[in-house]
């Protein structure tokens, strides 16, 4: 086994606290590398409450995870050691269901493994994620990262790129569509990059004053201030699509009024309680409301050269770990523009 270490929540609530653990030894088809900088997610903050269901404690978070391979398996032939490399939100599937065999590994019928707060295949083996020094991951869940682009602001596309750029991908959004991002956080900041560069017409649904500037300056062409009835009115029946990140509760059908017919109310944030939707909003004009969870292999390996390519990364804070549990506090308060990214070397 490999000693590793790392930051973690020993009970459901508790402050993150350091912490000693081990990784397998690398396989024929492993590979291990040195973790550089690990972004923070609102789903970490989530877990550690243990809001979802009940967690797997001791509990070491993070899955927008980026390094340096330090050691291969004999069966490896993607990465050798010295390459860049990441990991997203899950490090292995069962690759024998029709979802894994046409690339949809986030949506595996036979339950993937998500990189914590999961099991591996073996369905018993805890997984650990990347508040830590070092990790192992079959080579298949290993993403190519380009030398090009600061590594600190890649390591969000891992979670919060590819959630919104899927949809987006799925969906064909792009020239001639008018998109709104409701939310602009973590996960709203990417969707407009995204939207823009696909060419759509993108607006920022907001209810802080405060992040025109910033919505603007992300690129977005437009602001509205949904809290303002007059410039709510001007954009009731004009979107095509709503890309929904918000992940409190909010009523969607508010949202979806703004949609015009046969828009589309993409949902990719997690709410904590189910929303109330009568038939009306969706029968009414044929509105769709939809979801959309991270994305699968192909496609995540898509979309990180697609920002290398187009210079697309994270705008993000860097932390000291020690700091961990401050920048939960301030996450909570939407107190972050617009990732944290731990850096490693602080551990
Ligand atoms: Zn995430
Ligand atoms: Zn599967």
């Amino acid at each position: 086994m490999i000693a590793s270490k790392g930051y973690a929540a020993k009970q459901p609530k508790a402050i993150l606290a350091p912490w000693n653990f081990e990784r397998r030894e690398v396989g024929p088809h492993d590979v291990q590398f040195d973790i550089l900088f690990c972004g923070v997610c609102h789903s970490d903050l989530h877990q550690v409450n243990d809001e979802w269901a009940p967690g797997i404690f001791p509990m070491g978070p993070g899955h927008e995870i980026v390094g340096k391979v330090v050691k291969i398996g004999s069966a490896v032939s993607k990465f050798q050691t010295g390459d860049l490399a990441g990991t997203g939100c899950m490090v292995d599937s069962c690759r024998t269901c029709d979802n894994c065999k046409t690339g949809l590994e986030q949506y595996c019928i036979n339950g993937g493994s998500f990189t914590y707060n999961g099991v591996e295949q073996d369905k018993k083996t805890p997984t650990y994620g990347g508040y830590s020094n070092t990790i192992v991951v079959h080579e298949d869940f290993v993403f190519r990262i380009s030398e090009k682009l600061s590594l600190a602001a890649v390591a969000p596309l891992l979670c919060a790129g590819i959630t919104t750029y899927s949809p987006l991908k799925y969906w064909k959004v792009g020239k001639g569509h008018r998109l709104a991002v409701l939310g602009l956080g973590g996960l709203g900041h990417m969707a407009v990059k995204f939207g823009v560069a696909f060419g759509a017409e993108v607006t920022v649904l907001s209810t802080s004053p405060g992040k025109e500037a910033d919505a603007k300056k992300l690129g977005a062409h437009k602001f509205v201030l949904t809290s303002n009835p007059e410039s709510i009115k001007e954009t009731t029946g004009y979107f095509d699509f709503i890309l929904d990140t918000v992940s409190a509760d909010h009523d969607i059908n508010f949202y979806m009024s703004l949609l015009r017919t046969n828009g589309v109310h993409i949902c990719v944030g997690i709410p904590p309680k189910p929303a109330e939707i009568p038939a009306f909003t969706v029968v009414g004009n044929r509105r769709s409301l939809v979801g959309s969870m991270i994305g699968g292999l192909p496609e995540t390996q898509e979309m990180l050269d697609y920002c290398a390519t187009h210079n697309i990364v994270s705008d993000i804070e860097m932390i000291n770990i020690k700091d961990i549990q401050k920048s939960y506090d301030r996450m909570l308060k939407g107190d972050v523009r617009y990732r944290f990214v731990i850096d490693m070397s602080t551990l």
